[in-house]
């Protein structure tokens, strides 16, 4: 039984959709997960399991539920205090841009209509319903700081605790650490600036005009948040968009579909020549937006301009002339993977993992789930993870029986 707030919940019956919490600041990044205590590890007697997984989120409850199907001992050693954390700590306004329909993981359908768009706070609940449910095994509070091996076995290090396993499923995102570009340095210190993992709503902004530094999905998205109580300027290049709006009749009823099981989930995927092509070509570049369009930025009155190139007496100049004075800034710029914690020699220049699918080419046994696009496009979103974590589950189960 697993000694998480998640099995408290199982216990009292209460549902936890019924505990909506707010004002949870809390950033669920592993450099700012709370302060390692001075216990040391090492000392600790190391607790052995056939697999550990890392990270609680939808990609290690989705491979959580198939190795428990299948009866493999693991345990998940999730860093935040509350399984859906990373959901509870977006935006406040943010709902997600799949519907229902395409929010669920395997075993268990999203407890609302089809149709519609659940909130951030919605699909946090529901993760940790999920866990609750098929009573898996984590642990909160558990960040891993070290994963290493010794003897021939995985090694991995949280505050308090040593596991030893012989096989790793990595499920922590390829997103953990901010990313800010060097500019961030060249502001007045009295400038407020913060990245947009960091944001909540308008309110945590001075008044004045907001600069929003990346046109991506995140940018749009926020500059529509803040368009109705601030002066907004959002910064980057063009990103492109979905042609259609997947909120609208249309869009909720076929095209919606067509877009995230069709060309997501099947047609860009490393199996196909235009999917490579796709992910290569997404590289740092994020996707197109995918509910905001240009039309809706523009008449909610935020003013586009190009890259930011540089600051000059307190104002941001951008390559395309455009020279803007601005209170805060928030940087739309994405995040690193943050995988620094690995301390073995599976990672690119990049600091990616080098894989097949999830399955790391460099060290036997030690797999991940949720990369940005681990076998397709669909691979981080919660629609797709669920084919993924079936894949390693099954590499898993076979190298037990091989
Ligand atoms: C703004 C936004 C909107 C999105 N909207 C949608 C949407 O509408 N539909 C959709 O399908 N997808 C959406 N996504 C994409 C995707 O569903 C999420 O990014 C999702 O959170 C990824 O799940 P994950 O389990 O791979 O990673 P995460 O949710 O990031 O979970 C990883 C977990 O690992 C833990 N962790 C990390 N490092 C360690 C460590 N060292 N030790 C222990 N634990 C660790 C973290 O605390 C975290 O709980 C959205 C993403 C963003 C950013």
């Amino acid at each position: 039984m697993a000694d998480t707030r998640t099995s408290d919940r199982a216990r009292t019956g209460r549902h936890p959709a019924d505990l909506v919490e707010t004002g949870n600041l809390l950033r669920t990044q592993p450099d700012t997960f709370p302060a390692a205590s001075l216990r040391q590890p090492a000392e600790a007697r190391p607790e052995r399991h056939d697999v550990v997984v890392i990270g609680a989120g939808q990609a290690g409850l989705s491979v959580s539920y198939h190795l428990k199907r299948r009866g493999i001992d693991h345990v998940i050693l999730e860093g935040a205090p509350r399984v859906g954390d990373v959901w509870r700590n977006r935006w406040d306004s943010l709902r997600l841009f799949t519907p229902a329909k395409f929010d669920s993981l395997d075993g268990y359908r999203f407890p609302a209509h089809k149709d519609t768009f659940p909130t951030k706070d919605e699909m946090a609940d529901y993760l940790e319903a999920y866990a609750a449910k098929f009573d898996l095994p984590v642990r909160v509070n558990e960040p891993v700081r070290r994963l290493h091996k010794a003897n021939g076995r995985f090694r991995l290090e949280t505050k308090d605790r040593v596991c030893e396993a012989d096989r790793v499923v990595v499920a922590a995102a390829s997103y953990q650490k901010p990313r800010l570009p060097a500019l961030a340095n060249d502001l007045d210190p009295q400038v407020f600036q913060m990245h947009s993992h960091e944001y909540r709503n308008p309110a945590q902004l001075p008044n004045g005009p907001v600069l929003l530094v990346g046109a991506g999905n995140s940018g749009a998205e926020i500059a529509m948040d803040l368009a109705k109580t601030h002066k907004v300027y959002l910064s980057g290049r063009d990103v492109g968009h979905i042609p259609f709006d997947p909120v609208g009749f249309l869009g909720r009823k076929l095209l919606v579909r067509l877009v995230i099981r069709g060309l997501f989930h099947r047609i860009l995927t490393m199996r196909t020549p235009m999917g490579r092509k796709f992910r290569s070509r997404m590289h740092g570049h994020g996707m197109p937006l995918i509910r905001t369009r240009p039309g809706q930025l523009k008449r909610a009155g935020v003013r586009r301009i190009g890259k930011i190139a540089r600051i000059r007496d307190g104002k941001a100049v951008a390559d395309d002339g455009a020279e803007v004075a601005f209170a805060s800034v928030i940087w739309c710029t994405g995040f690193d993977p943050g995988f620094d914690w690995i301390d073995l020699p599976v990672l690119d220049g990049r600091g990616d993992p080098r894989h097949r699918f999830g399955k790391s080419t460099d060290v036997a046994g030690l797999y991940f789930a949720g990369l940005h696009f681990q076998y397709a496009v669909s691979s981080p979103l919660v629609s797709g993870v669920g084919r993924d974590a079936r894949r390693v589950v099954g590499w898993i189960d076979a190298a037990r029986n091989g």
